[in-house]
């Protein structure tokens, strides 16, 4: 094919660009003074509708000004569109390299105050704990940074692997590489929950709010526009008032940053 030592030049380029390229236009060049946009429903300073908000104090991401903090502006949809003549597979590869990269450069970051004694199971709510699956197929409990710590190693190998990421001309994608990047999905997101959950002062403190958003927020949109992402995931049981991260990805939908499902 003609068309692919171009788009193998296109990703070997955004891979050596620090991975910024499809977000890279959309920066603002003062990140801490850009915000979302105001809600389309109301103020908002206003609470969400939550009945979950009256039985527990609100999480500080989702409070004013930090759950408005963005570098990007507007709607996420335009930075998740699959380019002209890039391939499918190959744009979903690169904004998974992207994803991965930054979140953890931004877990590197916080590792410090993520211990064995500060996090002792992977919570991401208040009755919320991922359990990791073991060799024997048996659901464990791990303190968070082991948990995380297996979920970043795992996948920096799949990225590492050529037979799952290739990277060289003439090398296809395997068939299961959708099922796969679904499963590393799913895991990323978890992080992000921890992260969300027990170790947002710590961004606050790095004012990295706007741009831990907006990794956030974008990874969401890609996720939801390729469906690599299951909704129950990010929203919890349905029918269920959404918690932690569920509510962000709701106030976001709210706020007309992301796309109705
Ligand atoms: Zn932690």
């Amino acid at each position: 094919m003609v068309a692919s030592s171009n788009i193998l030049t296109y990703v070997a380029l955004s891979r050596s660009m620090q991975r910024s390229g499809p977000r890279g236009p959309k920066r603002s060049p003062t990140p801490t003074s850009t915000t979302f946009p105001t809600s389309v429903s109301g103020g908002d300073s206003m609470p969400p509708p939550s009945p979950s908000s009256t039985s527990a104090p609100k999480p500080l991401y989702l409070c004013s000004p930090f759950v408005e903090a963005a570098l990007v502006k507007g709607n996420f949809k335009t930075i998740v569109m699959l380019p002209k003549y890039v391939d499918i597979m190959e744009w979903v590869a690169v904004n998974v390299f992207d994803f991965f990269q930054n979140l953890n450069m931004f877990y590197g970051v916080i590792s410090e105050c993520c211990t064995q004694q500060s996090c002792p199971s992977m919570s991401a709510g208040p009755a919320l704990n991922y359990t990791w699956i073991n060799q024997d197929r048996k659901s464990v409990q791990l303190p968070a940074p082991t948990y995380i710590d297996y979920v970043m190693t795992w996948v920096q190998n799949l990225l590492d692997d050529e037979n799952t990421f290739p990277t060289k001309s003439g090398h296809e994608f395997p068939p299961t590489f959708p099922q796969t990047i679904k499963h590393v999905y799913r895991q990323l997101l978890r992080v992000f929950a921890h992260i969300y959950h027990a170790h947002y002062p710590a961004i606050l403190h790095l004012r990295s709010e706007p741009h831990f958003n907006s990794l956030f927020a974008h990874f969401l949109a890609f996720g939801r526009e390729y469906e690599l992402l299951d909704i129950k995931d990010v929203r919890g049981t349905p029918g269920q008032p959404a918690i932690g991260i569920g509510a962000l990805w709701e106030r976001w939908k709210d706020m007309g940053i992301l796309e109705g499902q």
